[in-house]
């Protein structure tokens, strides 16, 4: 490695940690342990660079914890974590001089305001002599890898992951380090400073309103690496027929450790492959489809690298024209609140604010919801889903809105109305998802619908026509 990245320096090396918030199966991590200089890692908590979207509350909330988590391990290895908050570029400046580092060395991201902050910082460390490598590190494909037979890039999923999957394989992941050497002890000056976590105030006090969250979740790699494990050894063989009924828990719950990086694509591919291997019939189809299923999170990916304004703009632009009528704030806070008298959707939208998540299914059904018979404009469930999801992802979540919307890329068809009473009956016909989520179902303290299904979808398609046919 150190010919592949030659540097006649000899100062330590930066390992900027972002979206990977993890030790093993680190490339960048990976790349500047073989150097054999002492690794000065850092996280660079950036609420100012120009565009990058300001993290939603349980975002914040989960980040915290992770990085809690990433600095005792990072320790247990005998190095140690800085915390800076700030511009990235002017922070990066100040450590490599501070530090006097040979190199920085980060895993890279797929925004456009985040690539340009990096390519800016590229840019700045090689014209002042210092080695400056990015790597792969979050996605099993990088998005400009796969193109279509034109060169092109892919707007709808099946030939996009066949073209994924008739390539080389993805990469098999690099082990955990045995050790981080950092500063102490190696070099004669005094460590660099690093922000007390605590004063970022990520996590809430008045009201400290993550008590569901901490219930539900323990962030950090060894519990991405656990939960992985239980997965397979589990419920992988029921995925497949079971993976849509959100009272089942056969799903990973993987999302919120993929979205922070606390385990990557590329340890989930090879752990999945392992487990499969003896699988036959309707089990190795499960295996097939869950793989599947991250193949998806890479097509969000490969969208979002082509398509910037994922989050604001519609995909598809004649859905610029959607006469979306003004917001009712008391519907909404409704529909936000889960008092919609619509089980199935109270269910995920009080299960998403206590926890922090929703199943799938149900994050479809509540934002056909919203979309289609409350005309809501996409983009504000798109921002409430951004400030609750502990998995809040600048990729799936866009993606997921404009895919229900039909406004993005192989998106449903807007005709294609979810009734959330049919679809409570078909995935959770026992109600159980329903009644964990709203104890008082069924009785004179539960809201009255809020609007008539039929009216309302028949107002949505006739919106929808409008903006086929334009008059
Ligand atoms: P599993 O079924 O176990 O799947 C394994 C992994 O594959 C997931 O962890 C996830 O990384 C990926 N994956 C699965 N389904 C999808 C999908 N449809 N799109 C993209 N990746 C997928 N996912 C997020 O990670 N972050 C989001 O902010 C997000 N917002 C969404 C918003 C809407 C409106 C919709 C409809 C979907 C959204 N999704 C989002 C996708 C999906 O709902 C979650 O990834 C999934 O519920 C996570 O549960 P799991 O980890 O148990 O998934």
């Amino acid at each position: 490695m150190t010919s592949e990245h030659p540097t006649d320096r000899t100062g330590p090396v930066i390992v900027w940690f972002r979206d990977d918030l993890r030790i093993a199966d680190h490339p960048a991590l990976h790349a500047a342990l073989e150097h054999g200089q002492p690794i000065v890692a850092v996280y660079v908590l950036d609420e100012e660079s120009v565009g990058v979207r300001p993290l939603g509350s349980a975002a914040r909330w989960w980040l915290h914890q992770s990085l809690r988590s990433l600095t005792a391990d990072i320790e247990a290895l005998g190095g140690r974590l800085l915390l800076r908050r700030g511009a990235a570029g002017p922070i990066m400046t100040a450590l490599v001089h501070e530090t006097d580092a040979s190199a920085v060395f980060w895993n890279r991201r797929y925004g456009l305001p985040e690539r340009t902050v990096d390519t800016a910082i590229k840019s700045d460390l090689r014209a002042s002599g210092i080695d400056a490598h990015s790597f792969a590190g979050s996605l099993l494909f990088e998005p400009w890898t796969i193109q279509t037979g034109q060169g092109g890039s892919y707007s709808v999923f099946t030939p996009f992951w066949r073209a994924c999957t008739a390539g080389p394989p993805p990469r098999a992941p690099y082990p955990a380090p045995d050790s981080i050497p950092g500063w102490a002890g190696i070099l004669d000056a005094d460590p660099p400073s690093s922000d007390d976590l605590d004063s970022w105030g990520l996590e809430p006090s008045r009201p400290d309103w993550a008590g569901g969250l901490r219930a539900a979740w323990t962030p950090g790699e060894a519990s991405a690496h656990a939960l992985l494990q239980t997965f397979l050894d589990g419920s992988l063989p029921r995925y497949g027929s079971e993976r849509d009924q959100p009272a089942q828990n056969a799903t990973s719950r993987l999302s919120p450790y993929l979205r922070w990086g606390e385990i990557s694509p590329c340890q989930v591919w090879s752990a999945t492959q392992s487990a499969q291997r003896g699988l036959t019939g309707t089990a190795l189809t499960s295996a097939t489809r869950f793989l599947t299923e991250v193949g998806w999170r890479e097509f969000t990916y490969h969208v979002l690298f082509n398509a910037p304004d994922l989050a604001t703009k519609n995909l598809r632009p004649a859905f610029d024209a959607f006469p979306w009528p003004p917001v009712d704030q008391e519907a909404l806070a409704a529909w936000q609140q889960g008092r919609t008298g619509f089980a199935l959707v109270d269910a995920g939208m009080r299960e998403l604010w206590r926890t922090g998540s929703m199943h799938n299914r149900v994050r479809m059904v509540t934002a056909s919801f919203l979309i289609k018979n409350m005309l809501v404009d996409w983009r504000e469930g798109e921002r409430w889903f951004w400030d609750t999801l502990v998995d809040a992802d600048p990729a799936s979540n866009p993606f997921g809105w404009q895919w229900v919307a039909g406004s993005g890329a192989d998106a449903a068809p807007y005709f294609r109305i979810f009734n959330p009473n049919l679809q409570a009956a078909k995935f959770d016909p026992h109600q159980q998802y329903i009644r964990e989520n709203v104890p008082e179902y069924g009785t004179d303290a539960y809201p009255a619908p809020l609007v008539d299904l039929g009216e309302t979808r028949r107002a949505a398609l006739a919106a929808y026509e409008s903006v086929k046919n334009p008059s």
